[in-house]
């Protein structure tokens, strides 16, 4: 299924275009610190390597080329991300959801990516509904979109919180939570991994708002944004872009 944005981000020309020439190759020597929390595959995982990688590191790698950046990516906590934003880190790419009480600490970039909470259960349970969810012990992440969700809009459910959504799966596959809130592509990747016991559910048959990635930025640093948005849209423009979506997301 086909989530990217493309519509959504084509309508934003403004100022990128004004920063998007003439940038090539060469380095400025300018040191861009990335924070993301390696544990949200297809985006973000450590890798063969060690080292982070997936999509949301291949698109910032794509983005600081097309400004002549280096990039040091930093592995933080999710829920740590936007506070260290301007003191430990520039800038976090992290799946993140554009989201209100995120927006009063930083700003986003344009959104690259249409995402929606999926609810991992046991395979055969009877869960399906919202309704099914009320009273429900669910694993989340902690600080995401799902956590808010369990918390603000599922009436009598508990969230069960963790800083990585491995071990909200693996407390479902013990029983201990009755099913987990996980945006679409991880909840994919953990329930095919266990996929004699786990099953993803599509998000919109629990009524569930349709999410939008985007990079979280200082807050008030129009230059950078701009700079970020205008290579942003190059990448979307030739084709880079989609070309990362095929080697990350729907290989
Ligand atoms: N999209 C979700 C959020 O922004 C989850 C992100 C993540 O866990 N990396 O809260």
């Amino acid at each position: 299924m086909k989530r990217i944005v493309a519509a959504a981000l084509t309508l934003v020309v403004s100022f990128s275009l004004l920063t998007a020439c003439g940038q090539g190759d060469e380095t400025t020597g300018e040191v861009l610190i990335v924070g993301t929390n390696a544990e949200f595959p297809p985006f973000e995982y450590i890798g063969d390597s060690g080292e982070p990688e997936g999509f949301d590191i291949a698109l910032i790698n794509a983005i600081a080329d097309k400004l002549g950046m280096e990039i040091q990516i930093e592995n933080l906590e999710f829920a740590s991300l936007v506070g260290a934003i301007g003191t430990k880190i520039d800038v976090a790419i992290a799946g993140m959801t554009i989201e209100e009480e995120r927006l009063e600490m930083v700003d986003f970039s344009n959104p690259y990516y249409e995402a929606l909470q999926y609810v991992i259960v046991p395979a055969g349970s009877d869960i399906a509904t919202a309704a099914d969810l009320e009273g429900k012990t669910i694993g989340v992440q902690l600080g995401t979109t799902g956590d808010f969700i369990v918390q603000d809009e599922i009436a009598g459910a508990t969230p069960a919180q963790f800083n990585k959504p491995v071990d909200a799966v693996n407390d479902l596959l013990n029983g201990r939570v009755d099913c987990v809130i996980l945006d679409q592509n991880p909840a994919q990747v953990f329930a095919d991994q266990y996929s004699d016991e786990l099953v993803a559910l599509d998000g919109t048959q629990f009524g569930f708002a349709m999410e939008y990635y985007a990079i979280a930025l200082p807050k008030g640093d129009t230059e950078l944004a701009d700079q970020i948005n205008g290579a942003l849209k190059e990448i979307i423009e030739d084709g880079t872009f989609d070309e990362l979506v095929q080697t990350y997301i729907e290989q």
